[in-house]
């Protein structure tokens, strides 16, 4: 059995005062702009090494001009010349494109990395973070699905620490600190059920975007806030926490919590079980991955234990969230089937974004790429990129033949 990506959890007695310095991937994103609160009220603690974004200059040359990094990146090279006006008299260097973006996850100075880009883009600059020895606190699950295995080889060859941003990893993380890894029997990653839990199922076929943009309690980019609509999200994070903590599919469960209050679970051998708990609110995971093995005082949300009333629990519902059962199976597959399935979606969701597919087509077409193009094996990092070129197509070609 392989260890743990982040090993033995550390003694937080161990802990050195010293300062964090940060390469933000995706820094004007919803983890990205959240990170940046943290790093605003723990300021003696944390400095920001670089800042990388899409294309929003314009919030990211803000950015730039508060946090003072030492370069900044935008992915966009046709946004390269509008950044540099902004940033013209600042002395910060500037950069763009894939390769700038990938500097950016291995600068020298920067021994943390927060990967909070989407999507398969966040691959190539975590593989290099992880390669380079760098602390990597990964909000960007879809590396983790793609290439999980090739992950936890290239920690395992740098030392590589690799902490969840995911609330429910986070939780998870967090429940595993002081107990032996052998302890564990299963892990239960809640899930909120999102705004369509209670929705009769008859009127799936009618769901808007506007509608799938609403979650209940979660306020997110709007990739994983259609996954959450789907449970693509959680099938995602169970993919995730097979290689974050290397476990079997059968001992990650999955359990609705419609109050994300209890953020995920750890089931011991003993039969005892521990939990995470907190309100809805990323800042804390964030912290965590960036304080750990510390915890430091912050202002964030308590529960209020005397109001809040009742915690409730049911199975998932696979009739209503097809997209669960199609990431355990492509989990069980293994190979490039969850890099099949992860490009397969976010082809899908982006259609759906774009009003190309109705929101019930998604985990069909995803369905349908993953079985026809997913095999198992050991793929290297070339099927892995073959895999998600031939997964997109797929989802392109059946969009652009579907009838709405
Ligand atoms: P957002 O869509 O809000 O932000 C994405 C960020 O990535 C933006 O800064 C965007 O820049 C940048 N970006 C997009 N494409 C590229 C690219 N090709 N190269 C470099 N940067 C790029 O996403 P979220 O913050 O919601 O999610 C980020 C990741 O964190 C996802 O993997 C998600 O699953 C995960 N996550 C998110 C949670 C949340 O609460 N939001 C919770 C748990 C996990 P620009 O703004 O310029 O487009």
């Amino acid at each position: 059995m392989l260890p743990p990506i982040h090993f033995e959890p550390l003694d937080p007695r161990s802990a050195v005062e010293e300062t964090r310095v940060v390469s933000l991937l995706g820094s004007t994103g919803s983890i990205g702009t959240q990170t940046l609160e943290i790093v605003r009220l723990f300021r003696d603690r944390i400095r920001v090494g670089a800042l990388v974004a899409g294309s929003n200059v314009e919030r990211l040359a803000a950015q730039a001009v508060e946090f003072r990094p030492d370069l900044v990146v935008v992915a966009d090279r046709s946004r390269e010349e509008e950044l540099r006006d902004r940033l013209r008299r600042s002395g910060i260097r500037v950069e763009s494109g894939p390769e700038a973006v990938r500097e950016a996850a291995v600068l020298p100075e920067v021994d943390t990395v927060v990967t909070a880009l989407v999507g398969f883009a966040g691959l190539l600059p975590t593989l290099d973070a992880v390669a380079a020895g760098k602390k990597i606190a990964v909000a960007n699950k879809e590396t983790l699905v793609v290439a999980g295995s090739l992950v936890r080889e290239r920690a395992e060859r740098s030392g590589s620490v690799v902490i969840p941003v995911d609330s429910e990893h986070s939780a998870i993380f967090q429940c595993l600190v002081g107990e032996p890894k052998d302890a564990v029997e299963r892990i239960h990653l809640t899930a909120s059920g999102g705004p369509f839990r209670d929705r009769p199922l008859h009127t799936f076929a009618d769901i808007t975007r506007e509608e799938a943009l609403r979650h209940p309690n979660w306020s997110m980019g709007s990739k994983i806030t259609v996954d959450s609509a789907t449970m693509m999200n959680k099938g995602l994070e169970v993919i995730e926490a097979r290689w974050l903590f290397d476990l079997e599919p059968d001992r990650i469960r999955v359990v609705v919590h419609r109050q994300s209050i209890i953020h995920s679970m750890v089931e011991f051998r003993d039969g005892s079980t521990k939990a995470q708990l907190g309100p809805p609110d990323m800042k804390v995971p964030i912290q965590y991955a960036l304080s750990y093995p510390e915890r430091w005082e912050a202002p964030h949300a308590r529960v209020d234990w005397h109001t809040l009333g009742r915690l409730d629990f049911e199975a998932p519902d696979s009739g209503r969230f097809p997209a669960l059962g199609l990431a355990y199976d492509a989990l069980r597959t293994g190979g490039t089937a969850p890099a099949v399935l992860n490009a397969a979606n976010e082809a899908a969701v982006a259609a759906f974004l774009d009003g190309r597919l109705r929101f019930v087509a998604m985990a069909d077409v995803v369905g349908e790429a993953t079985a026809r193009l997913g095999v198992g094996g050991h793929p290297d990092l070339v099927e892995l990129f073959d895999a998600d070129a031939r997964a997109r197509a797929f989802v392109e070609e059946h969009a652009a033949s579907c009838a709405l």
